[in-house]
């Protein structure tokens, strides 16, 4: 008994190694108390301290040191650590030993910036903690979509020589937003079909019937899909070329523009969604096309995934822009009444429409839910981590 109590009082040190930054969260997984976070930047760039994943961490250490967290007297149970792309191969968190890491690696031709940096980290990790230390994917919730909605009518011998399908992304929130929103509407998940909009950064949407992802926005690689912040979304496969033959845009060039120049900031000049509306409510025509845009796309994958569910329980906004902006959620369902689908306008703006607890926001009695549900990626792997070392 005292072994158990122990072990649910020990935390788990969650990781997120992106190619020039490391999150970090120090938290129990049963309870969700956080006693230590941070973000260390520019790793590996010109004129920074930080030299590598391994000095990242190293600062992290003395970051922690400085607040009064000694790493070294911390009982950690283990280490969890976001992978972007788990390719066919994951599609659950798996214990990291040497034959795992290597096959992470040998996936980063399908995430060429995200893999190589979650590997560093995790190596670097390795070498400082002497506990279990545990992958989860970004992929791993949508390996259950179905062949119809996984595969791209491509000629079958080359997607399958180069594992070219949709994987989607996102997925470790689309989970713990899917689940929490079971709990806040007190019923299981089994019985409910949800489609959930993730909207940060990053955006994307998915729809989930009895807590199994059927249908998800983003593809082979995190491009597909929804406006974001700075990547287009979908366009015509033919761009592609085009930017090629015409523009004479490199291949890395043509990467570029779609992921980094394009989306709000392509359109309107900012990628932040703050900024974005305070342009619209200036009257900046640019902004108000983003935004028209932003929301039309949104409003196409919401209507595709009513027509794959058939029936619609909750839609859900969760992450930056889906906590915090009203304005969106409002425009999402304008005219959507016809379909049950309302919005309550004073639910909607409680607390000037930014939330940090879960909350139904449509009229009591409306036959589909919609509801707001703060997403917490860390909390999710901590919890994967520790069901997985139990
Ligand atoms: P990431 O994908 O980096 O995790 P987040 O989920 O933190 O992103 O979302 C970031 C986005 O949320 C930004 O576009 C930011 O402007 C937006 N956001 C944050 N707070 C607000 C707010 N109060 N109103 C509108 N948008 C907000």
């Amino acid at each position: 008994m005292n072994d158990l109590l122990d072990q649910t009082a020990r935390p788990v040190l969650v990781l997120n190694a992106g190619s020039s930054s490391l999150k970090y969260q120090l938290l129990v997984p049963e309870t969700g108390e956080v006693s230590a976070s941070g973000v260390i930047e520019r790793i590996g760039e010109a004129g920074s301290d930080v030299a590598d994943h391994a000095a990242a961490l190293r600062t992290m250490r003395a970051t922690l040191a400085s607040d009064g967290v000694d790493l070294d007297a911390v009982p950690l149970r283990a280490v969890g650590h976001r992978v972007v792309h788990g390719g066919p191969d994951f599609s659950e968190p798996v214990l990291i030993d040497d034959a795992v890491v290597a096959r992470i690696e040998s996936l980063s031709p399908l995430a060429p910036l995200h893999n190589p940096a979650a590997v560093t980290g995790i190596e670097a990790a390795r070498g400082h903690f002497a506990v279990p230390h545990v992958a989860v994917f970004d992929t791993a919730f949508f390996s259950t979509l179905p062949p119809e909605a996984s595969t791209y009518a491509l000629p079958r011998d080359l997607a399958q020589q180069h594992s070219i399908r949709r994987y989607g992304f996102h997925g470790t929130s689309h989970r713990f937003v899917s689940q929490a929103t079971a709990e806040l509407l007190g019923r299981p998940v089994e019985e409910l079909n949800q489609i959930v909009l993730h909207l940060g950064n990053g955006c994307s949407a998915s729809a989930i019937r009895g807590g199994v992802a059927i249908e998800t926005s983003m593809g082979l690689t995190p491009l597909q899909g929804l406006v974001m912040g700075t990547r287009s979304g979908d366009v015509d496969p033919g761009l592609h070329a085009f930017l090629a033959r015409q523009v004479g845009l490199s291949i890395d060039e043509i990467d570029t523009v779609l992921n980094k120049q394009s989306g709000l900031l392509g359109l309107s000049g900012v990628n932040d969604f703050r900024e974005l509306a305070q342009r619209v409510d200036a009257g900046d025509e640019a902004a108000v096309l983003a935004f028209d845009i932003f929301v039309h796309r949104l409003k196409h994958y919401v209507g595709a995934y009513l027509a794959h569910l058939g029936r619609v329980d909750a839609i859900v906004f969760t992450a930056g822009v889906g906590q915090n902006s009203a304005r969106v959620r409002a425009a999402l369902a304008d005219g959507l009444e016809g379909l049950g689908i309302r919005v309550d306008p004073e639910r909607n703006e409680t607390g000037g429409g930014c939330f940090s607890n879960a909350a139904v926001i449509s009229p009591e009695g409306s036959p589909v839910v919609v509801a707001v549900v703060p997403t917490n990626e860390e909390l999710a792997i901590a919890r994967q981590t520790a069901d997985l070392v139990r």
